[in-house]
Order: C-alpha cells, then sequence, then structure tokens
C-alpha cells in the first residue's frame, strides 16, 4: 500500500517560502514577523542539525515531531502571515503576475483587496492578499486547507527612498529585512529605516546593539519601540502589542506589565478572583502590572489579554488632551507611547 501523510506545518512553511522567492526575486523587501521568525527558526534549525549529526540512528523527518527535542522546537517555527514591500509598481505587479501563474498550477484561490493605510500617508499603496489552497484531496478525503496571509505596500512616490519599517518600527526584534543579493538568493540584514538611534549609528555601535537584540530574540525577549506620536497612537499601540501578547515565544520587557511564567504563588488574580493555585487555572502564565510601584497587582495572562483588548477597542479619550487612552485594571493609566523611552535603542 502506498501511504502519503501531510505534514501541514511543513506544508505551510514551504508555500510560504515559494511566495518568499517570489518576493525576492522580483525585488520585493519581506519584513515583520516572517523574518523575525525565520531568525528564530534557522537559529534553533541549527541547534538541531548539531545534535542530529550525533545521532545516526535518529531519522531527520523528526524534525516536525516538536516533542522531540524539545530545547530547539522552535526551529519549526511557521509565520502567521507576511508583510512585503514593493519600491514601485513594475516590481509590484511582475510579483503578482508570478503568484498569480503559481496559484492557477496549485489550484490556489486568491483574493486581493485594497486597505486604507492607518499612520502612513498617500506615499504608499496597501494591498490584502488572502490565498487558499487545498492539499492532499484524494477520491475518498476532502484533504485540508491552507490560507496565506500577505500584506503589501507599494511605494507610489518616485521620490522617496525608504525601505520598512519606514522608521516606524513598533518593537526592536521587528528592525531586520530580506532582500535580494542574487538571483533566488537573499541577505537578511538591519533596515536603514528602523527609526531609532541605529539608523545614525557608527558600524562598530551598530554591530554592538545588533548582537544585543539578536540575542535578546532568541532568548524569547524584545523590546516595543514604537515612537509615533498621534492622537490615536495609544490604541495602535495596543493592537501592536495585543497582537505580540499572542505570540508564545516573546516576551515584552520595558512595559508596564511584564509577563511571568507560573510559580508557586498563593494569591488571587485580580480580575477572575479566582486563586493561582485552583485546579484548572493552573501553570497559567501571569502577569504582573506595575502601574503602581508600591503594590504591583497579578492576574492570569489570559485575563489580562481580554481586559487589555477591552480596553484598546474602547477607544476612550481623554477629554482635555483628546488623546486615546488605556487604564490599568486599578484605573491607572497605562502609557505605552512612553515605552520607548524604558528602551535601549532610545536610552
Ligand atoms: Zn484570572
Amino acid at each position: 500500500m502506498i501511504r502519503n501523510t501531510v505534514n501541514l506545518n511543513k506544508e505551510k512553511r514551504y508555500a510560504y517560502n515559494i511566495i518568499k522567492k517570489m518576493v525576492i526575486n522580483n525585488d520585493g523587501i519581506i519584513y515583520g514577523g516572517m523574518v523575525r521568525d525565520e531568525i528564530i527558526a534557522s537559529h534553533y534549525k541549527q541547534k538541531f542539525d548539531e545534535y542530529y549529526r550525533d545521532k545516526p540512528d535518529i531519522k531527520y523527518s523528526k524534525f516536525w515531531d516538536n516533542d522531540y527535542h524539545p530545547e530547539s522546537n522552535k526551529r519549526t517555527l511557521i509565520p502567521n502571515d507576511m508583510d512585503i514591500y514593493f519600491n514601485n509598481n513594475e516590481s509590484s505587479q511582475s510579483f503578482l503576475w508570478s503568484l498569480n501563474l503559481h496559484n492557477t498550477r496549485y489550484n490556489g484561490t486568491m483574493y486581493i483587496s485594497d486597505c486604507i493605510l492607518y499612520s502612513f500617508d498617500q506615499n504608499f499603496i496597501h494591498k490584502k492578499i488572502n490565498i487558499y489552497y487545498r492539499i492532499g484531496k484524494t477520491f475518498c478525503n476532502n484533504g485540508y486547507r491552507i490560507k496565506i496571509d500577505i500584506d503589501m505596500l507599494i511605494n507610489n512616490n518616485i521620490n522617496l527612498n525608504i525601505e520598512p519599517p519606514f522608521n516606524n518600527a513598533d518593537f526592536s526584534c521587528n528592525i531586520f529585512i530580506m532582500s535580494k543579493i542574487a538571483m533566488n538568493k537573499y541577505e537578511i540584514r538591519l533596515s536603514r529605516n528602523t527609526g531609532t538611534k541605529l539608523d545614525k549609528m557608527s558600524i562598530v555601535d551598530k554591530t554592538k546593539f545588533t548582537t544585543d537584540i539578536l540575542t535578546n530574540l532568541i532568548d524569547g525577549k524584545t523590546e516595543f519601540i514604537r515612537n509615533i506620536q498621534s492622537d490615536d497612537s495609544e490604541y495602535m499601540n495596543g493592537m501592536r502589542i495585543l497582537k505580540m501578547l499572542n505570540n508564545p515565544f516573546i516576551k515584552i520587557t520595558n512595559l508596564l506589565f511584564k509577563e511571568i511564567d507560573y510559580e508557586k504563588i498563593d494569591n488571587i488574580c485580580d480580575i477572575c478572583q479566582c486563586s493561582f493555585m485552583e485546579d484548572d487555572k493552573k501553570n497559567q502564565p501571569l502577569i504582573k502590572i506595575m502601574t503602581n510601584k508600591h503594590a504591583p497587582n497579578l492576574m492570569h495572562k489570559s485575563c489580562f489579554v481580554q481586559y487589555l483588548s477591552n480596553e484598546v477597542y474602547k477607544k476612550n479619550t481623554n477629554p482635555t488632551t483628546n488623546e486615546i487612552e488605556c487604564r490599568c485594571t486599578r484605573r491607572n493609566l497605562f502609557n505605552f507611547k512612553k515605552s520607548y523611552k524604558y528602551s535601549s535603542l532610545y536610552l
């Protein structure tokens, strides 16, 4: 009997890799979460390869088994979506043409929609691309669906020479980009437009800072560095922070709250009022809020994320300043917009 199993994570990574090559070969730039995840995944893949090299009895197919060699399980990280940038419309059209051809070949269904850009001016066109593939389909099996999400920005101003993240980086781990060095070849490098002091540093200082950021990233740590001061900045900051809180591998280190791993604390959650020792809520990660230095309060991470998303979506406006503000569970101001000041990239 011929047996063929489908590994969805592996398929998804391959699907993204094919599109990644198309972007690169059409002179596009990839930025954001995909670059960050590739930095982490390649580091841990190397650790796995080193381990595997000394174990000739083990099959390499164990690579996708997360329970196997858990020390390097971030090797199987798959990006949730893809952020791409083209410096001109011709390159983006040529990319879409290749993508269309690829989708026809693999029966992909593609939807492209125009979007309005928050916090950017008229210099960019923003499109969202969603692609659906069905893989592993046979006469008696419907197969599985794979969804690919792409955010595409296109430069609309020929006089503008800028690259992602367009002097508007949100986290220190998102300042790296992938760009072409030759056909089918790319490099991961620091962006020239991070918007932080890195952009003007000498090569020596820049290398030192970059090494620190990468070391922290491998350890699962990052800083929130978004420094855009506008009336709705607290709303945008909240959205970015909520997205990062969803990432199980990365903790934000410079905010007024911090994530702590579960520890034996005989205390109650500030939100749901359940004890941290209660059986069904045991082992959950916790959040410590430090808006009041003298009385930090603790809560379940899941309770806090729910609370924070309600708070962010409410868009509460301060009547005096006319700015959107978030408040902690004890109604103290959060002030995400000042967090960048506590980052090593601004200190
Ligand atoms: Zn709780």
